[in-house]
């Protein structure tokens, strides 16, 4: 039987490394308007900003607990040094986890094969392209918002389970949501 595989992105899952990330872009784009975004996030410090960045809820602790090989965390990264920044850190504190680095420009199943597993993201056009190749996408938000707002733009969670915890996401009811939706196939 084929083995299914739970992946869980990094920013705004694991990691807060979003909150203030634009605060400096921001005061830097009104000295230099040229300044791209991108470009940004390929210079910034990744070593010190993943460690500034709060751990969301317990999650770390939930990594630990799981069996390595059913949970890899597959993160999106600008730079290689952002992945290995994420790497480090990660082994650092004891994840033994598979940690996948996706190019920020393709997508993520892409890389992976989607088909009949499981990935928990708080990015909608993660998870409709998780959907669209055969995927079981789960959206996460840890205030319990059904809603992404990115870029300054807030698209609503419409279609996939709300998740707020890697407790939940672990959990009998995860499990069993998972195989209905592989019977449905
Ligand atoms: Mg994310």
């Amino acid at each position: 039987m084929k083995k299914n595989i739970k992946y869980i992105d990094c920013d705004g899952v694991i990691l807060d490394t979003e909150t203030g990330l634009f605060d400096e872009y921001n005061k830097l784009k009104q000295q230099d308007p040229t300044l791209k975004r991108l470009v940004y996030l390929q210079q910034l410090n990744w070593q010190y900003w993943i460690r500034q960045a709060k751990i969301i809820g317990n999650a770390i602790e939930i990594l630990k607990q799981q069996n390595p090989d059913d949970v890899a965390i597959l993160t999106k990264v600008h730079s290689l040094a952002e992945g290995l920044a994420k790497i480090e850190y990660f082994r650092e504190l004891g994840v033994k986890n598979n940690v996948i680095l996706v190019p920020n420009d393709i997508k993520k199943s892409s890389v992976v094969q989607a088909t009949g597993n499981l990935l928990l993201d708080d990015s909608i056009k993660n998870l409709d392209d998780w959907a669209l190749y055969g995927g079981i996408p789960m959206f996460f938000n840890q205030f319990g918002e059904n809603k992404e707002i990115f870029k300054e733009q807030t698209t609503l969670n419409e279609c996939y389970p709300l998740i707020t915890s890697l407790e939940t996401f672990f959990s009998k009811e995860t499990d069993d949501y998972c195989k209905i939706m592989r019977l449905k196939r």
